[in-house]
């Protein structure tokens, strides 16, 4: 239910107290606009986004929640009511309404936040869908007893007309806000991700044609898959501009969910509790796609990387080097590495210390090998090291001088410093055609052979078939 896609733009800023006023006024008095056009038609707006835009705007930054700032809002509908209605001191009353809705969705969202084990994603859609019904149900109430006077529906049925014209607006418009982010890159067009928004085009065209109370689900499939195709961001905005544009064509009858008749007040509460409904399944599925997403790449990290040391595993070893683009002529070395008396470090100094040491011995291996070579931890205290090169020998001076680094390198544990020594088996081989995990694998059983050798040998120095061979040509020579 949760996404972990950061909001990262903004037209406001903590620290600027006049720009965010100035801001508020404006995106006001922009979506006041919208919902006035829209209010030509009836006495109450056919669609009144202001609400669930500015819950939104409040949801989305903490430091916003300042009474001055809901103030300004207030205030901004105030006298726009003034310059554009005749509703005098109703409007009091009315745009109070408004605002019950925006402090009830943003303060409810803001708590949530505020948990201590709250996810770090801006939505959870399901909550967000009864905030909004128990924003709308306030905001009705008063809404209501507000505008009674000079409506021509009576009280109740302008509670229901309230209602549904909030609470559908609101669970369209809210998570867009909350969600809302600069695309970082343009979108491929390609036939796989377009076929979603076309199917959902398809759908709206079918609304229109077959008519119907059933017909305000069509696009239910194919918005489910915009959610799974695409950005949570991208869903949601499709899943407003879907639920509007249905509220918009049954209002004017163009979607004919009355078959025949003509359009009634409880039919259209009907049609827009239904497209509420409607609206928030896409956004749960897109935020529960979002969520497995990530798990998923926390899982392939943890699997792909030692949590302890930070290098490889070895199944993230093998995948690393499907990966990795080898070119073919040069050598590749494999080193196996094997910290000397290991055991007596856990035995003398403890298991957090043993730990504290192979850590720190990773990133000595890390930093003495470089960042294009693989470091991996085989098990235990036991690591390989991938390098290529295009010298034959350089991998093996390389293994020599990782040696040297690690005999001369001291661990801190607690007060004291500790010494230690690795043993190290090496071998090498030409990268060919075929595939590289068999290269590698070829050259890790090589490299075990020598490094058992190393071990028999006194430890604390590396073995290879070319330090063999020298030794056989120097012991030769006379
Ligand atoms: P040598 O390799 O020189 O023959 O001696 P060694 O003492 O290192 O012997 P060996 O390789 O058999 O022992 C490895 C030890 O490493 C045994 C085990 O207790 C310890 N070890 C393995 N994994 C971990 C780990 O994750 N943390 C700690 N603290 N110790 C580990
Ligand atoms: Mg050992
Ligand atoms: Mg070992």
């Amino acid at each position: 239910m949760h996404t972990f896609s950061t909001p990262s733009f903004s037209f406001f800023r903590e620290d600027r107290r006049l720009l965010n006023i100035l801001t508020i006024v404006v995106i006001t008095a922009l979506f006041y606009a919208v919902g006035a056009m829209l209010r030509l038609v009836e006495e109450l707006s056919l669609f009144w986004p202001l609400n669930g835009v500015m819950a939104g705007v409040f949801a989305r930054y903490v430091w916003l929640n300042r009474l001055h700032y809901y103030a300004v809002c207030y205030l901004t509908m105030l006298g726009l009511d003034a310059l554009t209605t005749e509703w005098g001191t109703a409007s009091l009353v009315i745009n109070l309404s408004n605002m019950v809705f925006i402090v009830i969705v943003a303060m409810c969202v803001l708590r949530d936040k505020k948990r201590p084990n709250a996810a770090p994603g801006p939505l959870n859609a399901l909550k967000l869908f009864a905030y909004c019904m128990v924003g709308a149900f306030f905001c009705g109430l008063l809404g209501a007893a507000g505008s009674v006077s000079f409506n021509s529906l009576t009280f109740f049925p302008l509670v229901a007309d309230w209602f549904g014209e909030q609470f559908s607006t609101g669970v369209l418009i809210v998570p867009c806000i909350l969600t809302l982010t600069w695309p970082r890159s343009l979108p491929v067009l390609s036939l796989r991700q377009v076929m979603p928004l076309v199917a959902l085009i398809a759908s709206m065209v079918a609304s229109v044609t077959i008519g119907g109370a059933g017909s305000l689900a069509f696009p239910l499939p194919a918005l489910i898959w915009c959610a799974i195709r695409y950005s949570l961001p991208a869903t949601c905005l499709l899943t407003f501009v879907t639920g509007a544009t249905e509220v918009i064509l049954v209002a004017n009858s163009i979607i004919d969910i009355a078959v025949g008749s003509p359009l009634e007040t409880p039919q259209m509460f009907s049609a827009r509790l239904g497209i509420a409904t409607m609206a928030v399944c896409p956004v749960i599925v897109s935020t529960s796609v979002a969520a497995i997403n990530s798990l998923m790449n926390q899982v392939s990290l943890r699997a792909d990387y030692d949590y302890l040391t930070r290098v490889y595993s070895r199944s993230g070893l093998y995948e690393a080097l499907q990966k990795r683009p080898f070119t073919t002529g040069q050598h590749m070395t494999v080193m196996l590495l094997d910290i000397d008396y290991f055991k007596n470090i856990n035995d003398n100094y403890g298991h957090e210390c043993g730990d504290q040491v192979l850590a720190a011995f990773a990133e000595e291996v890390r930093q003495a090998v470089g960042e294009h070579s693989m470091v991996a931890r085989m098990g235990g205290e036991e690591f390989a090291v991938v390098v290529t090169t295009t010298e034959p020998l350089k991998g093996v001076h390389l293994a020599e001088s990782v040696r040297q680094r690690i005999e001369s390198c001291p661990f801190h544990w607690r007060n004291q410093t500790l010494f230690i020594t690795v043993s190290i088996g090496v071998a090498k081989g030409r990268i060919g055609q075929g595939q590289s995990t068999s290269l590698f694998n070829q050259l890790l059983a090589d490299a075990d052979e020598f490094l058992y050798r190393s071990k028999k040998g006194g430890r604390n120095r590396i073995s290879s078939r070319e330090l063999v061979v020298d030794e056989a040509v120097s012991q030769a020579t006379p």
